[in-house]
């Protein structure tokens, strides 16, 4: 089976997994630290906080900006639940906002503009797919009504400037991620102050840590926030660090693929009415996931299944947060025309690193064939 994700793992990820757990030390430490600081580097910033969740990393970002009840933040409702449950974790109300178009699914900022209200206080941005938000206007919008601007730059690690937007970010090294640690994640802020807030609240808001405390030979120490447990471990750390290492090779095999890819859809895209490749506005892309967006008359189950039967996964991003259930429960009777049409039409076909061209082939000849016989030519 061609999966639609798949982690590229190999024995220097497995030697600094093993070095690791021979060295003593497995809670957080010295490699946390060095992957904190490379990841940084990296992206630009001056430092970063390594935490074991993009999810985590969403919700100190939110908590150190001091976002909480009473505020709004816009966030596109395109996107992975987490990226909208950390908005309430601190007790703010998500406004959902629409995309752009089918063949743009980023968040609408003419849509974002007209739901800022007194209590906006932040914008959530998600460079869905790996495609770059253009940060000009959503940097623009925010200074005009006063509010901050955040990331969850979960599709997007490696790429310049993501990361960098505005007041801070988040990142997932999750097992489909384009770098992964299994679970992970990071937190980058441009303010040292506000950083060093997530370290702490990191580790459930002590002012020293148990390796701080070694160092400086003390026990004692405070709490004076309420803080959380979201510590990374050293085993994650060391492998990623292999992988923020290998980040660029990995990009760019998802870059070559991604324009196979776009070669061989152009075809389909002239021949069907209505079928979308999404492309960035900006033409620059982490290329996590390769979403297409079938025509409207098309029947996407039986392609879903047909291309399951031919030996390709396909999948689905995303359902859009407003018609989950618990969302629909919270706040009924929202419509977003555009993301509720973009989910019945989109298909994710497979995209990681260790696919060879003659997959990309495989998946585009069992499309095509799919496709003939999937809808009614209108
Ligand atoms: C994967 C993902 C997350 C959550 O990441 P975790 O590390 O699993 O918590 C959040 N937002 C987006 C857009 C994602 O793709």
């Amino acid at each position: 089976m061609l999966l639609v994700a798949e982690p590229v793992l190999g024995p220097e990820e497995r030697a600094a997994a093993v070095a690791v757990l021979e060295s003593g030390w497995i809670t957080l430490g010295e490699q946390v630290r060095k992957f904190e600081r490379a990841f940084a580097e990296r992206h630009g910033a001056e430092d970063a906080v390594a935490v074991d969740s993009c999810t985590a990393a969403l919700h100190l970002t939110l908590k150190a900006l001091g976002i909480g009840p009473g505020d709004e933040v816009l966030v596109p409702s395109m996107t992975f639940v987490a990226t909208v449950n950390a908005i309430l974790y601190v007790g703010a109300d998500p406004v959902m906002v629409d995309i752009e178009a089918l063949e743009r699914p980023l968040m609408s900022i003419d849509d974002a503009a007209s739901r800022v209200t007194p209590r906006t206080r932040a914008v959530m941005l998600m460079h869905y797919a790996g495609h770059l938000t253009d940060a000009g206007p959503w940097r623009a919008l925010c200074a005009r009504h006063d509010l901050l601007l955040i990331e969850d730059s979960a599709h997007a690690v490696g790429i310049p400037g993501v990361g960098q937007y505005g007041d801070g970010a988040a990142f997932s090294f999750y097992g489909n991620k384009n770098m992964t640690t299994a679970e992970g994640g990071m937190v980058l802020m441009p303010k040292p102050e506000l950083l060093e807030r997530a370290r702490q609240m990191r580790g459930h808001g002590m002012t020293r840590s148990v390796l701080q405390r070694l160092v400086a030979r003390t026990p004692h120490y405070d709490v004076d926030m309420l803080g959380h447990n979201y510590r990374m471990d050293e085993i994650r750390a060391a492998i990623g660090l292999v992988q923020l290492g290998r980040l660029d090779d990995m990009n760019a095999r998802r870059a070559a693929l991604v324009g196979m890819y776009n070669e061989r859809l152009a075809p389909l895209e002239q021949r069907h009415d209505g079928f979308h490749v999404p492309r960035p506005r900006s033409g620059i892309s982490a290329h996590h996931i390769m979403p297409i967006v079938l025509p409207g008359g098309a029947d996407r189950d039986r392609i879903a299944a047909e291309m399951h039967e031919a030996g390709v996964q396909t999948t689905i991003h995303y359902p859009p947060v407003h018609t989950l259930s618990y969302y629909r429960q919270r706040a009924p009777g929202i419509r977003l025309p555009l993301t509720e049409e973009f989910h019945r039409r989109e298909l994710t076909l497979p995209l990681h690193p260790n696919m060879e061209e003659s997959d990309v082939e495989l998946v585009i000849g069992t499309l095509e064939n799919v496709l003939e016989s999937a809808f009614e030519p209108s």
